[in-house]
């Protein structure tokens, strides 16, 4: 059976081309809906783990799925005991810390080991923490605190908005924090072993979370040296607060650097760098920040001011985690479209027979996707990845459902 996408020819029980990954199945709806790095599911779904952790299968997604459930569910109790310190703490680094673990678990870059990702947290967190500093603490304190709407509903009507210190806030930080949240992510991607457009959007994602957490330290400080270990008023609205401000924000901010640094990745092998497609998608990850401030702290003055922020906050994430997928779905077939019509053998393709860690079928040799289930290979762990190009036929029954 010829590929009408590509013209490889592929064994008769392929559903999907091993070269571009087209459907056969569904020969008019080409690959509308299996998406490249998770088959099970559509492109266009908010699916957050198999977003931000493309590198994961059904099953170590699970696990990850139910680690991020039990943090927050941990930070939830912090809070409704009315122990904030804790509740903030662990709620600012939930999401980075599994970050990192993930990175670390996966072993993406195997000579280059999770130090690398290390650096990358430590140097954006300091930066996060001096622009946060002088925003929140240095220069713009009072703007800042006229801007707090009391918790516990004190709030003084929409006419008591400042206006200096929302444009401050929700437009000239969250462009500020964007750049800031860029500069680490850039320089990886350009290094000629972290070029794939995958690697950009797990570098912007871990700086994005970095800065976030950061931030939040510094925003919530006060609530550390206040000598209050417990708080009895408000828990409902902190509870709101903290999902909010802390958990999801840290999810918009990674995704959204995801996205910027995955354009400077760009889709073929090399970088692509400063493009008019890297400023557009900056310009999308600004904008979407911004949006997401100024929603909070508008909807702040409200009735159920919280609760509606958390809900834009959710929408501008699902909008954002959406994006990601069909940015990642689109650049996986359209490289390997490419590489197929040119008759390149792509970098990341399998060498032998192995097995698809998705669904388990063999993978033929010189496969860019699994030809039953349409999984990209190359959203699979450094571990699987090995099996798959390792993998002597003989070992078969060892090298199946990996990792
Ligand atoms: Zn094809
Ligand atoms: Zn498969």
């Amino acid at each position: 059976m010829r590929c009408p996408e590509c013209g490889t020819e592929n064994p008769e029980v392929a559903r999907f081309c091993l070269r571009c990954g087209h459907g056969f199945a569904a020969a008019a709806a080409g690959r509308s809906r299996g998406y490249a790095i998770q088959t099970a599911e559509n492109v266009r779904q908010f699916a957050l783990i198999s977003t931000i952790m493309p590198h994961t299968n059904r099953e170590s997604a699970d696990a990850y799925r139910w680690a991020l459930l039990l943090a927050a569910g941990a930070v939830i109790v912090f809070t409704v005991a009315g122990i904030l310190p804790m509740a903030i703490l662990s709620a600012a680094f939930l999401v980075p810390l599994a970050y990192l673990i993930y990175i670390y678990d996966i072993n993406l870059w195997e000579d280059a080991p999770a130090s690398v990702v290390a650096m990358l947290f430590v140097v954006t967190g300091a930066l996060s923490t001096l622009v946060s500093l002088v925003f929140f603490r240095w220069v713009f304190q009072d703007e800042f605190r006229g801007l707090l709407v009391g918790l516990g509903g004190r709030a003084g009507g929409i006419e008591a908005l400042p206006i200096s210190g929302l444009l401050l806030f929700a437009v000239v930080l969250p462009i500020v924090a964007e750049i800031v949240k860029n500069i680490g992510p850039v320089f990886l991607a350009s290094r000629p072993k972290f070029d794939d457009m995958i690697d950009g959007l797990t570098f912007g994602v871990a700086a994005g979370t970095a800065y976030a957490a950061f931030e939040t330290l510094v925003a919530f400080w006060p609530v550390f040296t206040s000598g209050q270990i417990r708080t009895t008023d408000g828990l409902a609205e902190w509870t709101l607060v903290i999902l909010n401000l802390m958990v999801v924000k840290s999810l918009i901010y990674g995704t959204a650097t995801g996205i910027a640094a995955a354009a400077f990745s760009g889709r073929g092998e090399g970088y692509d760098g400063f493009t008019p497609s890297y400023f557009a998608n900056f310009a999308f990850a600004a904008v979407m920040n911004v949006l997401y401030w100024l929603g909070v702290r508008l909807l702040a003055y409200a009735p159920f001011g919280q609760a509606l922020g958390l809900l834009w906050g959710v929408v501008i994430l699902a909008v954002l985690v959406i994006r990601v997928r069909v940015m990642l779905h689109t650049a996986l077939i359209e490289a390997a479209i490419e590489d197929a019509a040119n008759d390149r053998r792509a970098a990341y393709s399998t060498n032998e027979t192995g097995f698809c860690p998705e669904c388990e079928m063999q993978l033929l040799p010189d496969s860019a996707f699994c030809i039953a289930c349409g999984e990209s290979v190359r959203a699979t762990s450094a571990t699987a990845r090995h099996r798959i190009r390792e993998a002597p036929a003989g070992d078969a029954a060892t090298t199946g459902g990996a990792a």
